[in-house]
């Protein structure tokens, strides 16, 4: 399937089946680089969730029952289908999203690799047995699936962000329901199709399209045992509030303000370089996206990184996310490429210096799309709103500090937590950094450290509401439950003993 032969009504999948639901909303889904309405999305009502959980709660039964040989096969079959479709995913992210084809790839493979990861779960839900815990006693341990799952994903990674949840939950023995954003929500019936093609029995794998009304009712549904979200701060601390007050396991995933702290002894063309790639790669909608570079040393040392900044900056071509020539695309809508360009104006008004101004920028042709050129903000300063604020577009904040310890401490204060980046020539410094700084995803002259799959994704404090990462280990443990067993053969009595057992 190509971009042109998608539904002008984005349906959802409910037992396997395409549906555009029974509630009659709908919503509208943008082409970034026109400024047009592309195509509508289904918005799902409380009766459209309910028949989907209902579906959803029905098939975990089965699926939670199933061998695990028999799920590792689906899932590999999933995984064949999905790699050999990474362009097809690929283009409707890009279409749909913005972001340019080459990013949009990246994107889905990373996905596949959470799929890799959960082909092994056999081997990661292995428990642990202890013989002769007391005499003729052994004990064990095993994990089990919870029943039906929920996600809420953001718009930014259509297929990542999903396949980040789907493919553990489902593997453990959950059935999952998808609530992609409503901006891009044709990837996910893609993905849905491919995993139903590979085998998956009907009901495993729902996605409900959808925006806060799908929301609210899946976070009081009682047949929601668990939800991972991931999204911006406000409503990831509204899901994990409000899902763990009704009983679920939350893990909610918020936003971000990442800092990249360069020290003078750091090559400054590569950490240059480095800053542009991690800033305005996906023009900045990224949750791992630098958006601060904290300039550390004097005014000389500040002065040539802001400097080889703009200079790389100014090699970055912005056009529509289809041309091979864009490493740039634009904004996902039109309202949110205003909020962007209303933070630049508000940080020219607050003192900063504009030193790039991608305000008003159109690349030819394309009038009418959600473009903002990329812009470099120099003499931030902390109090100012666009350094408080998540900008979530193509704006890279410097804010100069004199030494490490002023770097560490801004970082340190800053709310959220997600990334972090230090760059210089010193292990030591760089050992110290990872050991001090609070954010729970360290880069050392790496400018976005996303871990791989087989390790956990997640930030510390306002970007993350809950206790476990998402994928890898933590994924495993949070789509599942312990049990402990403690059994005796053949059964015997060891008379009436009313006091607390002991191995004694
Ligand atoms: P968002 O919070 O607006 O939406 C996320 C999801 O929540 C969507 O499915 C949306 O439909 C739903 N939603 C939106 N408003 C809601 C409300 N009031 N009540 C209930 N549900 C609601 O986020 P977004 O704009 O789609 O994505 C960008 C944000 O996501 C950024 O803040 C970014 O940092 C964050 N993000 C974080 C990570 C991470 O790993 N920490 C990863 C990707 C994106």
């Amino acid at each position: 399937m190509n971009i042109h032969q998608l539904p002008d009504v984005v349906p959802h999948v409910i037992d396997a089946k395409l549906t555009v639901g029974e509630g009659g909303r709908r919503g509208d889904v943008f082409d970034p680089v026109s400024g047009q309405v592309a195509r509508q999305v289904a918005l799902a009502d409380t009766a459209d969730v309910d028949l989907a959980v209902g579906s959803a709660l029905a098939a975990s039964l089965d699926w939670g029952a199933s061998s695990l040989s028999k799920r590792t096969q689906i899932l590999f079959g999933w995984r064949q289908l999905m790699a050999e479709r990474v362009d097809e995913l690929a283009e409707i992210v890009s279409a749909e999203h913005g972001k340019v084809f080459s990013d949009a790839q990246g994107e889905v493979r990373r996905g596949l690799d959470v799929l890799d990861f959960a082909t092994g779960i056999a081997h990661h839900l292995k428990g642990e047995h202890s013989e002769q815990v007391s005499k003729g006693i052994d004990a064990w341990s095993m994990r089990q699936p919870l029943g039906v799952v929920a996600g809420i994903t953001p718009f930014n990674f259509p297929v990542m962000v999903p396949m980040w949840m789907a493919p553990i939950a489902i593997a453990c023995g959950n059935a999952f329901v998808l609530k992609p954003s409503d901006r891009d929500p044709s990837a996910s019936v893609r993905l849905a199709e491919l995993a139903y093609e590979a085998g998956l029995p009907p009901g495993v794998l729902t996605v409900l399209q959808g925006d806060k009304e799908a929301v609210d009712r899946l976070l009081v549904h009682p047949d929601i045992a668990a939800i991972s979200f991931v999204g911006s701060t406000p409503v990831a601390r509204h899901v994990y509030e409000t899902g763990t007050a009704n009983g679920k396991r939350v893990q909610a995933l918020g936003g971000a303000k990442n800092h990249m702290v360069v020290l003078p002894d750091a090559d400054l063309d590569v950490a240059a370089d480095s800053a542009v790639s991690a800033a305005y790669g996906s023009a900045g909608e990224r949750c791992m996206a630098i958006s601060v570079v904290v300039a550390v040393g004097d005014t000389g040392v500040q002065d040539r990184l802001v400097q080889a900044i703009a200079n790389a900056g100014r090699a970055v071509v912005v056009g529509p996310g289809s041309e091979p020539s864009s490493s740039m695309g634009p904004l996902v809508t039109g309202a949110h490429r205003d909020r962007v360009s209303g933070h630049v104006d508000g940080a020219e008004a607050a003192g900063a210096n504009v030193v790039v101004d991608g305000r008003g920028y159109v690349p030819a042709g394309h009038g009418g799309g959600f473009w903002l050129g990329l812009t470099l903000l120099d003499h931030v300063r902390p109090e100012m709103e666009c350094y408080r604020e998540e900008i979530f577009g193509p704006v890279l904040c410097v804010v100069r500090v004199p030494d490490f310890e002023a770097a560490l401490a801004l970082v340190n204060a800053n709310p959220y937590g997600n990334g972090t980046a230090v760059f210089t020539a010193d292990g030591l410094v760089a050992r110290e950094y990872a050991r001090r700084v609070q954010v729970g995803m360290v880069g050392i002259n790496v400018p976005i450290p996303v871990p791989m799959a087989y390790y956990s994704f997640g930030g510390w404090n306002n970007s993350l509401f809950g206790d476990l990462h998402v994928h890898g280990a933590d994924g495993v443990r949070f789509y599942t439950r312990a049990k402990a067993v403690s059994s005796r053969w053949p059964q015997q009595s060891s008379g009436l003993e009313l006091g607390f057992p002991t191995h004694h």
